[in-house]
């Protein structure tokens, strides 16, 4: 810490002094020794330059009496327990304090005297051993990449063990304290971090929140790991915000899970994700499986890429019946990937692919254009219902347009079109959505909310958009037998449905105890395995003729 003037760490500035007092001062300035001064209800009124460095506090911010509390609650060296200790240390004078840093060196505190109540204690810091010891100086965390590339080379073939150790929630800290608490949290972090490892061992901080550890000693790297994760996920007290997050590490052992710099840090990233995914808080040792999982992912994404250019995917349907006459409304459209070497692949495992990589656009509108075709095909009083994702109701033209257009194409009316969208896809981005919304509703297309019940907002979003249906969702249905919230679930959706002119469908209907449950609760129709499972196109005419009454009539009496 550079001299100051001493106006900086005085308190009562602009007081008038005598030569004695300006001396005395002038020593306080330049002493190495760190001296903190409190009056008699415990308030600092005094701090030297080298105090406030030890305590990594700005002395500028020093020289009005300021409670003991909130002059270490602005340290950005201790931590809230060494915080704790030399308040105990300060207030109660005696004995002289000794207080074990996280890298390992010691602060000891002395009271050096007291006069009327003021008191004046001494700060000295006993560095590390074998360690220069400036506690306030994080550079010895390397930073940027490049750097630390070569001396993870020079460390090969090894044996090196690198361990990659991801922050979780950094980015919150950022947004809600600000980018100033961000890097004072990261210098702490880097601090923790060299506190423990070894003199010889690398530390550099790679991202903005990932920080990489390569060590000589690979037996010790997964205890290492998980001491790591336990300190960096104690709480933080930085500039005052006790501070919380979370880390995961990842660990890859040189040569055997990369032979150069490149390839060993690609497996500790993989372990790393896989850590992320497990929950996070834990160390994930990279295995050959990762490898395996990251190259499968890859090729997936290539797969699906390509899948709607090759013609894989297929349109299936699922029967809705009317309660009020167990007769046949209308077909929900649901999508299949049929992958030349996995089969047919059901949307739970490609759709939130296609939506990350932006696929599931051009996809929905294929199956928009798929099913309206087909459904042109099939008697007029039957509908069909498309779902559609939350990224295509953010761009507010490009929907309605498509629905416009395919309807066109297909010669089918809007009223015979439903439209099936999420509570949490409409929570993403409301604005747009709405508007898409009563765009397709001018074209005549009914909306229905999917999965009713499940998200957080069911309740506010009805009254943001007339919708035609609600779809609730088969968990309640599945627990109907077990649950008797369940019940109350499916009864009042039922009952808010009527009251606010919109059908109700109970989704997963798979008994005829169910259906009876759901029908003596008031839904208006059901789909499920207990009328049909999804069928493909072709053998809609059969299942048609089969749930069509008339027909059905007919059919018996033939047979
Ligand atoms: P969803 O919209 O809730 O579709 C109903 C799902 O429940 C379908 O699964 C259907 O096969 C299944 N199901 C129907 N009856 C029963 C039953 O009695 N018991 C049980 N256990 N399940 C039943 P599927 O076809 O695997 O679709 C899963 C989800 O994928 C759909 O859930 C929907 O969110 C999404 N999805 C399907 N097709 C499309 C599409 O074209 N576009 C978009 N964006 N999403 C789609
Ligand atoms: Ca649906
Ligand atoms: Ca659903």
């Amino acid at each position: 810490m550079a001299a100051r003037t001493g106006a900086d760490w005085r308190p009562g500035k602009g007081r008038p002094r005598n030569g004695r007092s300006a001396l005395a001062e002038a020593a306080l300035e330049r002493a190495a020794e760190g001296f903190i001064g409190m009056d008699g209800e415990g308030r600092v009124v005094l701090c030297n330059p080298a105090a406030a460095a030890l305590l990594g506090i700005a002395p500028s911010g020093l020289w009005r009496p300021a409670p003991l509390a909130a002059v270490l609650a602005r340290s950005t060296t201790l931590d809230p327990v060494s915080a704790t200790a030399l308040a105990h240390a300060l207030w109660h004078g005696a004995p002289p304090g000794e207080i074990a840093q996280a890298d390992g060196s010691v602060l000891l505190v002395a009271v050096d005297g007291t006069t009327g109540d003021y008191r004046l204690a001494s700060l000295r810091l006993k560095p590390a051993p074998g360690r220069g010891g400036d506690p306030v100086d994080p550079m010895t965390v390397s930073n940027g990449g490049k750097d630390f590339h070569d001396r993870l080379t020079a460390m090969l073939p090894g044996p090196v063990a690198l361990l990659l150790i991801g922050l979780d929630r950094f980015r919150a800290v950022n947004d809600s304290h600000g980018h100033p608490v961000g890097d004072a949290l990261l210098q702490v972090v880097a601090k923790r971090i060299r506190s423990v490892v070894r003199e010889e061992d690398v530390v550099s901080r790679l991202g903005s929140d990932e920080f990489a550890v390569a060590m000589r000693n690979p037996a010790a790297a997964q205890g290492m790991g998980a001491r790591l994760v336990d300190l960096l996920s104690r709480p933080y007290l930085i500039q005052g915000h006790v501070i919380t997050v979370g880390a995961s590490a990842g660990l890859a052992t040189g040569p055997q899970d990369g032979a150069d710099a490149a390839s060993l840090a690609r497996a500790a990233v993989l372990a790393l994700l896989q850590a992320k995914a497990d929950g996070r808080g834990t160390v994930q040792v990279f295995n050959g499986a990762m490898e395996t999982h990251s190259r499968e992912r890859r090729q997936l994404e290539d797969d699906l890429r390509r899948a709607l250019a090759l013609q894989q995917f297929e349109v299936h349907y699922q029967p809705q019946l009317s309660l009020d006459d167990d007769g046949l409304a209308g077909f929900e459209a649901l999508v299949r990937w049929r992958h030349p070497e996995r089969g047919l692949v059901p949307p739970d495992q490609f759709i939130p692919l296609a939506e990350e990589l932006g696929l599931i656009v051009p996809l929905g509108e294929w199956v928009l254009r798929t099913a309206c075709r087909e459904a042109a095909s099939w008697p007029a009083h039957l509908w069909v219902a498309v779902n559609v994702s939350a990224k295509q109701l953010a761009d507010r033209d490009r929907l309605p347009r498509a629905v416009a257009a395919a309807l066109a194409a297909a010669g089918l009316p809007g009223h015979r079109l439903e439209v099936e969208i999420t509570e949490s896809a409409l929570a993403r981005n409301e604005v747009d959505a709405l508007h898409v919304l009563h765009a397709l509703h001018k074209l005549g297309v009914r909306i229905s909310m999917d999965d009713f019940g499940t998200g957080y907002s069911s309740l506010s979003q009805l009254r943001s958009f007339p919708f035609d249906k609600l779809k609730i969702d088969r968990s309640f249905v599945r627990d109907l037998a077990s649950s008797t919230e369940a019940v109350a679930m499916v009864r009042a959706i039922s009952a808010l449905g009527a009251s606010l002119g919109m059908t109700t469908t109970a989704e997963g209907v798979e008994t005829a105890d169910q259906k009876r449950v759901v029908a003596a609760d008031g839904c208006t129709s059901i789909q499920g395995y207990l009328v049909s499972r999804p069928v493909p196109a072709a053998d809609l005419p059969g299942l048609i003729a089969k749930l069509t009454p008339a027909t059905s009539a007919i059919a018996e009496r033939i047979s």
